[in-house]
């Protein structure tokens, strides 16, 4: 995605001629970014040929799934409708593992008959009730239990999930407690250890810490696991300056890590797959002026995309026309939506915009459409994947007779 001659293009395509065709607000997606990534994570872990297993819940569009799968990736999943979704997309089950704190009967009967890889556990009461059905069904049922590291991501406190306070995983105690307690078990076989310690993460050390809390764990436990499964959470920049995770020393000490435990590493990366993937073109509807503020009102709102409503979460919006004029006018990009917290992002220094024009949401393919919703009975938009000068409808605009 790039500025040719000050338009701005996806591909071979300009967004101009996009947002003419299937109309704003629209999801946009580049398939030569989503490669582009897929091939860089692989390249960056090779030496530890892990496990890859994309997050759904960061994008579960099953167009965009079946491109995953072909790239070579399995699924990480957290509900039925998303395991649903990735076998829809051709994802191979022993590629699948099904994370959540709270699954269901109904999703647990689910995943036992699909025979995915792994049930990544978080409770004793789970873990029970996944034996329980297990023993219905008359299945050996592998399981991985998530340890709670209570470890701080250093990321926003929303997203931060390794800390003891947070609902994730189980504490160290319980952990012991039930790997003991299920040693006999018949139809449970703890092959996993799980964590995920949180999203956008952007410091290598808290996944130092966290291997750190493994290390010690395991030499306690004097148990083996085939597979450690590390979660995700690596971070993308949303802001362009050059805050990265430096995933060098991050693999560094998974290698060192595995020379006292040999084992299968599964990665569920979402965002840093899938987040710089994703557009959302907008149309300008009103420019407002009030005593302190100048609001350019858009078309898409929070129900669109509700990162910056719910997390403070920042994405820049930049014009799909540069015009080299600059105006030193506040401005606050916001939604039309009656809340407050409907508002993208506030800039002092911007070109000069006209309504009509077309701007661009960037950096919006994780937690975007996934997270969208009908508030204000708004219909949820279209989404498009562009390869090369080929466009593809991968979800139709839904319409008002749909949602009603
Ligand atoms: C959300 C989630 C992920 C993906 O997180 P990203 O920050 O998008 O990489 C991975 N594993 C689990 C268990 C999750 O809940």
């Amino acid at each position: 995605m790039q500025y040719i001659n000050n338009k701005f293009y996806i591909e071979k395509k300009s967004v101009k001629s996009l947002a003419e065709k299937f109309n704003t607000p629209l999801y946009c997606y580049s398939f030569k970014n989503l490669k582009t990534n897929i091939q860089n994570f692989k390249k960056t872990f090779k030496s530890i040929s892990p496990l890859i297993c994309f997050s759904v819940k960061s994008n579960s569009n099953v167009y965009l799934l079946k491109e995953i799968k072909k790239l070579g990736l399995g699924a990480d999943v957290v509900s039925k409708g998303e395991l649903f979704a990735s076998l829809k997309a051709g994802i191979n089950k022993n590629k699948i593992v099904f994370s959540g704190v709270g699954k269901t009967e109904e999703e647990i009967e689910y995943a036992i008959r699909k025979n995915i890889l792994l049930i990544n556990s978080e409770s004793l009461s789970e873990v029970l009730k996944i034996e329980e059905i297990a023993k219905k069904e008359n299945k050996l049922v592998n399981i991985g239990l998530r340890l709670n590291p209570d470890t701080d991501a250093k990321t926003l406190k929303q997203i931060s999930t390794g800390k003891s306070e947070n609902k994730f995983g189980v504490d160290e105690k319980t952990f012991i407690k039930i790997i003991n307690l299920m040693k006999k078990s018949k139809f449970i076989r703890i092959k996993c250890l799980s964590v995920h310690i949180g999203s956008q993460i952007l410091n290598h050390k808290p996944y130092e810490k966290m291997l750190g809390v493994l290390d010690k764990l395991l030499k306690r436990l004097k148990y083996k696991f085939d597979i450690i499964d590390l979660g995700g959470g690596m971070g993308i920049n949303y802001e362009k300056n050059n805050r990265k995770l430096n995933y060098n020393e991050y693999k560094k000490s998974i290698i060192k890590f595995r020379r006292k435990h040999n084992c299968k590493i599964i990665f569920e990366p979402g965002r840093s797959i899938i987040g710089n993937v994703g557009i959302i073109l907008t149309k300008v509807i009103y420019l407002k002026h009030n005593k302190s503020k100048n609001f350019v009102i858009l078309d898409v709102a929070m129900n669109d995309l509700i990162r910056p409503a719910l997390y403070n979460a920042k994405h820049r919006i930049i014009p799909s026309i540069k015009n080299n004029s600059m105006s030193k006018k506040v401005l606050e990009f916001v939604g039309p939506i009656c809340e407050t917290t409907d508002k993208f992002l506030t800039e002092k220094k911007y070109q000069n915009i006209k309504e009509n024009d077309i701007m661009i949401v960037c950096d919006t393919g994780a937690y975007g459409f996934s997270l969208s919703s009908n508030y204000n009975l708004r219909v949820k938009p279209a989404e498009i994947l562009i390869k090369g000068n080929k466009v593809q409808i991968i979800r139709k605009r839904q319409k008002i007779v749909d949602i009603i």
